[in-house]
């Protein structure tokens, strides 16, 4: 089931993205997924008709995996870490599917990162590989934006991948998903740059949501992004870069300078 957060007139509302390519609908669902349930009401839109939102802000965090594709970890002159490398992203910096990434004034080497993410759905801690699935409210697509150049002279990582915007989600977040073997793409003005499958991460999902969530409570809402494939580079002012995950969708953002 593919759940979108969109507006139409005003207020932010959920449905269920439903249709054949280029025909979908969505139906609006009461209230808040993530605490009452998926319940239809009886309001449908075209999908046309509506913008869509980033399927989650995050209350508590969005957590990023680091180095988590051994080629990708090489291209950039890394070793690959013995543990998940984690990092924090706040929740300021998500966007949503269309939104502008705004290329903050402190870098001038801005560099896409196409990533699978997972959306937590229940309040969790300590949970064991073999009941992941059980605390996972779906999967969205995400961009993992990163500024090298403050990323090579902050020890932390807090400015380089946290600025404001640097974590465009969408375009809806699917709920049933079979993470073992996805294309994950990355297109730089229509132009193929990355080309990976989860099958090479070096931690799958369900290793670290279970690893993520020993070191923190995760709550309904917050995302793990699951780390990048190989083909990263540089995005400027007046280009777009779409991520694009089998089984999942398209998310697609222009960048520009303010
Ligand atoms: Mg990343």
């Amino acid at each position: 089931m593919r759940i979108a957060r969109f507006v139409v007139d005003s207020d932010p509302l959920y449905g269920i993205v439903e249709g054949a390519p280029g025909e979908e609908e969505v139906t609006v669902i009461s209230g808040d997924p993530f605490f009452g349930g998926i319940e239809r009401t009886a309001v449908r839109h075209k999908l046309e008709d509506v913008r869509l939102l980033a399927p989650i802000i995050p209350r508590s965090k969005v957590i990023g995996i680091g180095r988590n594709y051994a080629e990708h970890a090489r291209e950039l002159g890394n070793e690959v870490p013995q543990s998940p490398l984690m990092f924090l992203k706040p929740n300021t910096s998500v966007a949503g599917p269309g939104d502008p990434i705004v290329l903050p004034d402190f870098s001038d080497e801005i560099s896409y990162e196409a990533e699978l993410c997972v959306v937590i759905g229940r309040i969790c801690k300590d949970v064991p590989v073999e009941r992941v699935d059980e605390v996972v409210f779906g999967y969205t697509c995400g961009n993992d934006l990163t500024a090298r150049d403050a990323q090579r002279t902050d020890n932390q990582w807090a400015r380089a991948k946290g600025f404001d915007t640097a974590a465009p989600l969408g375009p809806w977040i699917e709920t049933q998903l079979d993470t073992e073997s996805l294309a994950v793409k990355g297109y730089l003005d229509g132009e193929l740059k990355q080309d990976g499958n989860t099958d090479q991460m070096i931690w799958g999902v369900k290793e670290l949501v279970s690893y993520v969530s020993r070191a923190f409570t995760l709550l309904p809402g917050d995302v793990i992004m699951t780390g990048t494939p190989a083909g990263v580079g540089l995005i400027e002012a007046g280009q777009r870069y779409d991520v694009e995950i089998e089984g999942i969708g398209r998310l697609s953002n222009p960048a520009v300078r303010r």
